[in-house]
């Protein structure tokens, strides 16, 4: 049983009498939102505090039942075709999600070097598909094809549909469940080191990494870029596939993000976004709030926020150094893995 998957279990036996949360906002109108918003408390508090809000949102997400299944779904994979690249190699291929429901997926390996290599899931936005991280300089900075250069495993499936494949679920919640599914396949890979997976993504794939990051344990390094905001911000001027039922009753976006403390965390916005998209200024206010729980790990460089001279874009710089800082070698050991650190990509 995966790590993640595990704990998901020990949770719904554990949370059950759980009331760290106490203490929401209220708003105008009387309607009490954001229940378990995150205040300062002990290492202890925190992780309870996590654990309880990871299992209401996955009851909101409608995932509960997959992440506490006992055995995982065969993933089935299957390669449709392969294409051999200057440095990697670039996989179509196809995987079980659930049961009844096959995705497709890119999957890039290194080549002419040893694994194994610290991976990264690339997660597009609107209107993007599986390659867009790969092919678009535009708000991506072709990220995915630099990475997959530079010696990581990249992988990478569409987000950007706007409607549920199977009865009973949530959109959110099949997105996430993908990614989770691609977390899954990853961690399956003898290439792939299961100790140094990250995620990333610009807009709806910023938005997207904040979740994967959260709610799944395996990802030690999440780069969420052109989405920190807060959820009041999101009511006016944004395709409204953000909200589901229940969610703002239980936190804001800054709540989420706290679950993937302590490990990395980089958001990006850039200080050419409009006032009505995801201006820096809002983005600093929702950051205060996610170093609290970070200066309660005691792991205050575990997080970043970079106000780069863009618009609603990625910034690869700060993208690759966090990567490299992060993944380019195993933590809590004297010896590098045994992969070579990867590359510095061309800026
Ligand atoms: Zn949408």
């Amino acid at each position: 049983m995966l790590p993640a998957r595990k704990a998901a279990s020990i949770v719904l036996a554990y949370t059950a009498c759980a009331c760290w949360w106490v203490g929401g906002e209220v708003v105008a109108g009387e309607e009490k939102l954001r229940s378990m918003k995150y205040t300062s408390r002990t290492q202890q508090q925190a992780t309870v505090w996590q654990n309880e809000l990871r299992l209401r949102l996955l009851r909101l997400l409608k995932m509960d039942d997959l992440v506490s299944k006992e055995t995982l779904t065969p993933l089935h994979p299957k390669t449709l075709s392969a294409e051999k690249r200057e440095k990697y190699v670039f996989r179509e291929m196809e995987i079980n999600s659930t049961p009844g429901r096959r995705i497709k997926i890119v999957l890039t390996l290194p080549t002419n070097r040893e694994g194994p290599f610290p991976a990264v899931v690339v997660i597009s936005g609107h209107g993007g598909t599986r390659h867009t991280c790969y092919e678009s300089a535009r708000g991506y900075s072709r990220f995915a094809h630099v990475l997959a250069e530079a010696g990581y495993v990249t992988i990478s499936t569409r987000v950007s549909q706007h409607e549920t494949s199977e009865k009973g679920r949530s959109l959110m919640g099949e997105r996430l469940w993908d990614l989770m599914r691609c977390v899954d396949f990853l961690t399956s890979l003898e290439e792939v080191d299961s100790q140094r997976i990250g995620c990333g993504g610009n807009s709806l794939g910023g938005e997207m990494a904040m979740w994967l990051g959260a709610m799944d344990e395996r990802v030690r390094a999440t780069v969420s870029s052109g989405f920190l905001t807060k959820m009041d911000q999101m009511e006016r001027n944004h395709c409204m596939c953000w909200k589901f039922p229940g969610l703002r009753e239980l936190a804001d976006f800054a709540d989420v993000y706290s679950l993937a403390a302590p490990r990395a965390l980089l958001c990006q916005n850039g200080l050419k976004e409009p006032p009505s998209q995801f201006p820096v200024s809002i983005a600093r206010e929702a950051m205060k709030e996610i170093e609290l729980i970070y200066k309660d790990f005691e792991q205050p460089g575990n997080l970043g926020f970079v106000a780069h001279t863009g618009g609603h874009a990625m910034d690869l710089p700060s993208l690759v150094t966090f990567f490299q800082a992060h993944l380019g070698r195993r933590k809590n050991t004297a010896e590098p893995s045994a992969s070579a650190e990867p590359d510095k990509p061309p800026r």
